[in-house]
């Protein structure tokens, strides 16, 4: 099984600047190769292909003398810049992402190393043309066949190891049958990080929500500092900082309330996430959590792999909140400040959340069995949106207490 694991390290002083002169060089060539990508298309009309076109230019820059220090950075690293530049510009013409932009000198710098050797990793790593081995701080160790390591320095300055390894286990296989009480639908909501078809509603826990007001305020003052002024950097790293320590928390959040419904449950359904980029959404507080469900959903598909537990994704595009999912009626409109609302034609009482989440269970039941797996119809999939008022508000207080 592929796993993957992040550690902090702590490069000596010699050891850092030659990660950072690697991490310049990798930053050169994404920056070069843009350049020349974007003019080509702007003048000539040509589409170049950084992992094609732009790849054979690297030996050749390096026999300039104007460009020789290039010899100097893991040539491995060099290469996977322009296959990260391809990528982005597929996810950019995908409608996944935007156009990509010349990384800067300030923002986060990263460089990705191919091993693809045994490896026992434990307490240290070795980086090709970085003198001696890294300090790491492993939570376990690392066996089996090390594919790749991602080093990264964060704008606060500190360094990381993102591993890549094939421990040489086999994943669990999922169960043939899958009772539908063990199958639980998840969606995303505006107020809620997560909404289950329990009836169990999970708020963002209120450190997370205090130190995310705290970014917000920071990131306020730092653009009333002057531009190039001492104080501007100051406030910069401030927010770096901040920003930090949400993604720190949230993440550790996500791993607790993923590993839980990985416990819990034989199946979870989601909807893929194409098919929530595809609802764009101009409503700002919609696209933030969209992202925060986005990796939450990350943690969940390789807990629920390495777990033997179904993650089905639906990626058809319907309607999750506006259609009954006790009768299936559909209604024509349903605004986003809407939250509860009573379906016309069997009359039961809807929370738009619980509803759509209830919808996903339903579908995933479905897929399921199109994939071929037993799914016994008892069980009820009419039990599992019982009274949805009186779901809600445990679920509620469920959260407030957690
Ligand atoms: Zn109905």
């Amino acid at each position: 099984m592929l796993r993957a694991t992040k550690v902090r390290i702590y490069p000596t002083p010699e050891q850092q600047s030659a990660l950072d002169r690697q991490f310049g060089s990798v930053r050169f060539v994404w920056n070069r190769a843009l350049a020349i990508m974007r003019h080509r298309y702007r003048v000539h009309g040509q589409s170049l292909s950084a992992k094609h076109d732009l790849k054979k230019l690297l030996p050749v820059a390096k026999r300039n003398r104007r460009y020789a220090w290039l010899a100097e950075a893991d040539s491995m690293a060099l290469q996977q810049s322009l296959l990260n530049l391809d990528r982005a510009f597929k996810a950019f013409f995908e409608g996944r992402a935007r156009y990509p932009s010349f990384k800067g000198r300030r923002g986060r710098q990263s460089s990705y190393h191919l091993t693809g050797r045994t490896a026992v990793v434990a307490g240290a790593i070795e980086i090709p043309k970085v003198p001696g081995a890294i300090e790491a701080r492993l939570h376990r160790e690392v066996t089996g066949l090390l594919k790749s390591i991602t080093l990264s320095r964060s704008v606060t300055g500190k360094y990381y190891a993102a591993l890549l390894y094939d421990d040489g286990a086999r994943a669990p296989e999922p169960a043939a049958v899958v009772m539908p009480e063990a199958i639980v639908g998840v969606d995303v909501g505006l107020t809620h990080l997560m909404i289950e078809s329990t009836g169990r509603k999970t708020e963002n826990p209120r450190h997370l929500r205090r130190a995310a007001k705290n970014l917000r305020r920071k990131q306020k003052s730092l653009s009333r500092k002057k531009k190039g002024s001492k104080n501007r950097a100051k406030a910069r790293l401030r927010v770096a900082k901040a920003h930090e320590r949400v993604a720190n928390a949230r993440a550790d959040f996500q791993h607790k309330q993923s590993r839980r419904l990985v416990d819990e449950n034989q199946a979870i359904v989601v909807e893929s996430l194409a098919i929530k980029n595809l609802l764009k959404n101009h409503c700002l507080a919609r696209a933030i959590s969209d992202a925060a469900w986005g990796l939450l959903v990350t943690k969940l598909k390789y807990k629920a792999k390495a777990a033997g537990v179904h993650l089905v994704e639906l990626n058809r595009f319907a309607p999750t909140s506006k259609t009954c999912s006790l009768c299936d009626h559909k209604l024509d409109d349903l605004p986003l400040a809407v939250r509860t609302w009573t379906c016309p034609k069997c009359g039961s009482e809807h929370d738009r959340d619980l509803n759509a989440a209830a919808n996903l269970k339903r579908w995933g039941i479905l897929e399921l069995r199109t994939g071929g797996w037993h799914v016994p119809a008892c069980g009820g999939l009419r039990k599992s949106t019982p009274a949805v008022v009186a779901a809600s508000e445990t679920g509620n207080s469920a959260a407030q207490a957690a």
